[in-house]
């Protein structure tokens, strides 16, 4: 007997066929005589549905009700299932953020979970009863609803992994695992049997979608076993217990587990971000920090940095990124700041893309950098900006080249499957 925590995505959810389907997986599961339970999305765009309502009621909504609305997709999806697994004569019953109850802080829309009452869920669990339970939802202190951010769902999922001490937590969705780049840009991008929390965790930060970054850091933190696999199946694909997906391990493991690696685990791109550019700042101590205290006061995270080699009557340009989303903010608050920072023109970048390669292998090999430089030089694609980790490499480049640059890299780095 194992215990396991499955989730189903937006896509799988979105209907009562696909519903049927998520039940027939589940059950499945609970047939192999493991205590289970379900964490679900809201069916694909409902999300987005409700989110809309709000801004229409009210662009400046009260994000306290937000939540309220939000929330209301889970519920639904959860409730469905629940009935369809009893249709199929399991025993099942929903649990409502609230009901559990899951405990987070009281930043509405985007809620940290704190902790989960699970010792009623354990014993329903015990009993044979299917746990379903919505995704994305929590409650404050004081009794109010929360959100946790979209995607949310997924750190859902490994929250209540963690809180009853799960064997695995199995993540289904609409792709079969985490592949070296998205497959669509790359047709022989090939499925990972395995990353780590570190790899995923940069994956999933600069722009692979298929799980909710902070969600890996909960696992990493709390040692939770995560899978990746497709909810897109039949009665004769093999179980879940076989690992037909990705796992998500330690470096340890993957040491252990001795695959063929190569040097780099995985591309992304994110177009996401926007580059602005500052002229002519005074070249002197503290300028830099005129610029970037204030944007990180507003809450604005900057990624890429450049300063430039000092030009004549000292002084340089200053050249960041900052997420699309908040570049409007950053342009307002860096207006207000003019005089303080003393640059000469703002010149914001929307039509940029950030291309990452990450790879645990980096750790111990050089090189990984000037392959990168020397790939995209040879298909001209003109480097903007630079920024590294320790299991990273970004480079920032125009958004009309994404593809033929994850395309190139893929290939460069040995990549493609045969
Ligand atoms: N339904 C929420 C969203 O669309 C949460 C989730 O699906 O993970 O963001
Ligand atoms: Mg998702």
């Amino acid at each position: 007997m194992a215990r396991i925590v499955m989730k189903f995505g937006g896509t799988s959810m979105a209907g009562t066929e696909r519903i049927r389907r998520v039940a027939q997986i589940v059950k499945r599961q609970a047939e192999r005589g493991d205590e289970v339970a379900v964490v679900v999305s809201a069916m694909a765009g409902e999300t987005d549905r409700l989110v809309n309502f709000c801004r229409e009621a009210n662009p400046l909504y009260d994000p306290a009700e937000y939540d309220v609305v939000v929330a209301s997709g889970e519920q639904v999806t959860s409730g469905l299932l629940a009935i369809t697994l009893q249709a199929m004569g399991c025993k099942a019953r929903s649990w409502l953020g609230w009901q559990l109850p899951i405990h987070t802080d009281n930043a509405h829309a985007k809620a940290r979970i704190g902790t989960i009452d699970s010792e009623e869920l354990l014993a329903s669990m015990a009993g044979g009863t299917i746990a379903v339970i919505p995704g994305f939802q929590g409650l404050t202190d004081d009794n109010r609803i929360t959100t946790l951010g979209r995607g949310g769902s997924d750190t859902s999922a490994v929250a209540v992994a963690a809180a009853v001490k799960a064997d695995r937590c199995d993540i289904y969705t609409d792709v079969d695992g985490v592949y070296t780049t998205d497959p669509r840009i790359v047709s022989r991008a090939r499925k990972l049997k395995a990353v780590t929390y570190e790899e995923m965790l940069e994956l999933a930060s600069v722009g692979s979608k298929v799980l909710q970054t902070r969600s890996v850091g909960l696992a990493m933190k709390e040692g939770v076993r995560v899978q990746v696999l497709s909810s897109f199946i039949d009665e004769n694909a093999p179980s879940a217990d076989t690992i037909p997906g990705t796992m998500i391990v330690t470096d340890e493991e993957l040491e252990n587990a001795q695959v063929e690696r190569q040097l780099i685990t995985g591309i992304a791109a994110d177009k996401n971000e926007a580059k602005i550019t500052l002229t002519r700042v005074p070249d002197r101590p503290g300028a830099v920090s005129h610029i970037f205290a204030p944007l990180a006061e507003s809450n604005i995270n900057v990624d890429m940095i450049i300063q430039n080699v000092g030009r004549d009557k000292g002084e340089t340009d200053v050249t960041f990124t900052v997420p699309q989303a908040d570049l409007a903010r950053a342009t307002d608050v860096l207006q207000n700041q003019r005089e303080a920072i003393g640059y000469n023109r703002l010149i914001p970048d929307t039509k940029v893309a950030k291309i990452s390669v990450v790879g645990v292998g980096m750790k111990s090999h050089a090189g990984v950098a000037s392959t990168m430089f020397t790939a995209l030089a040879e298909r001209k694609i003109n480097i903007q900006a630079i920024s590294t980790s320790e299991i990273k490499v970004s480079v920032l480049i125009d958004e009309d080249e994404t593809e033929l640059a994850v395309r190139v890299l893929h290939t460069a780095y040995g990549l493609d499957a045969d």
